[in-house]
């Protein structure tokens, strides 16, 4: 049954989202815990999640869990009481989304090797014994100081559209990237106050396990990070140091935080921070374009794109036969170095 579910095409359940309007709530946890039986735990909670009216993305492996998903919001509190029950999320933290919305379409648990990929080995070193956790507050104080090296250790394609001010924001594509550029880049500092931040806390669980690994001292990671760091600033009435949009994992593509658009459009080069994907299915590649761009290109990533999407569907469905998208990310390929917010001091 669940099967048949999870084969159903992405238009048919898009435009069915589209029609439902209950109220449901996006969010998204994680937990690095050893599982016994991955198979079986994805198993469990798929049949309980199904009943719940869950939807997203969740992973887990013999490390952990890693989710994002939604649930009917009248349904929260019940799913809250599932995840207690199950008793080896003790203490866990649910990062709601900051801006609601229509996020996933269906459900998805996964078994894989790595609740995320990071191209490490496992047995070298705990991910339990990561760095220091900051609450908001915390972190304000600390990256309010000369001293303090602020990394961003999420993708290129995420920092453009938002990140904090002051921060490196490493032009990867990848996690695994990220870690070796970041160890590099810090040999000459080992002893400086390290702050990272990623969308939810879960990279910088383990990069920062793996900076001290390697002899770094003082390493600290925002706790539940940029989606945990804007509820507390909210609620607490701190300044917000983040500038622009949180890129997020979903249909959504990313939340607002602040109103400034630090990114550009990657065909013109006006002021945009719009994601979207090239219209055509066999690029898709995820990029950022303006809306005039988008008119002119009908969608697509170049002329390349637009002229397949205006070959006959019989023609372009020959091309397409066996072949895989293109995907990735388009980037602007600025190079490592302070990110220039408006409001930025900057950093050497
Ligand atoms: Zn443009
Ligand atoms: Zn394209």
């Amino acid at each position: 049954m669940e099967r048949r579910h999870n084969k159903e095409d992405h238009r048919v359940l898009r435009a069915r989202m589209a029609e439902d309007n209950a109220s449901r709530t996006t969010l998204s946890f994680y937990k690095y815990v050893h599982l016994e039986n991955p198979t079986l735990t994805r198993n469990e909670l798929y049949a309980a999640w199904e009943q719940l009216g869950v939807l997203g993305r969740t992973y887990v492996a013999s490390e952990g869990i890693n989710a994002q998903i939604s649930v009917p919001t009248d349904r929260f509190d019940a799913l809250k009481a599932h995840l207690d029950s199950l008793g080896w999320l003790p203490n866990l933290r649910l990062n709601v989304a900051v801006e609601q919305g229509k996020s996933f379409f269906k459900l998805i648990v996964r078994v894989k090797e790595k609740i995320v990929a990071d191209g490490l080995s496992d047995d070298m070193f705990d991910v339990t014994d990561c760095g220091e956790h900051l609450k908001a507050d915390q972190f304000n104080a600390l990256t309010d100081r000369e001293d303090t090296v602020l990394i961003d250790m999420r993708n290129a394609y995420e920092s453009e559209v938002g990140h904090f001010e002051g921060a490196i924001c490493p032009d990867v594509n990848t996690f695994r990237e990220e870690i070796a550029l970041v160890e590099d880049m810090l040999q000459e500092k080992k002893d400086a106050n390290i702050v990272m931040y990623c969308t939810g806390g879960i990279r910088c669980e383990k990069a920062s396990a793996y900076l001290k690994h390697k002899g770094f001292p003082n390493v600290h990671q925002l706790e539940g990070g940029i989606i945990e760091y804007t509820r507390q600033a909210k609620e607490s009435g701190i300044r917000n140091k983040f500038v622009g949009k949180n890129f997020v994992f979903d249909e959504r593509l990313a939340e607002r935080i602040t109103n400034d658009v630090i990114a550009q459009c990657h065909t013109c080069g006006t002021s945009c921070d719009e994601h979207v994907n090239c219209a055509n299915p066999m690029c898709n590649v995820l990029m950022i374009q303006c809306q005039s761009c988008g008119d002119a290109l009908k969608q697509t990533c170049s002329e390349a794109c637009k002229a397949f999407i205006g070959l006959p569907e019989e023609e372009q469905k020959a091309k397409r036969k066996g072949a895989k998208a293109r995907g990735g990310f388009m980037t602007t390929g600025k190079s490592l170095r302070p990110s220039a917010a408006p409001t930025s001091r900057t950093r050497q």
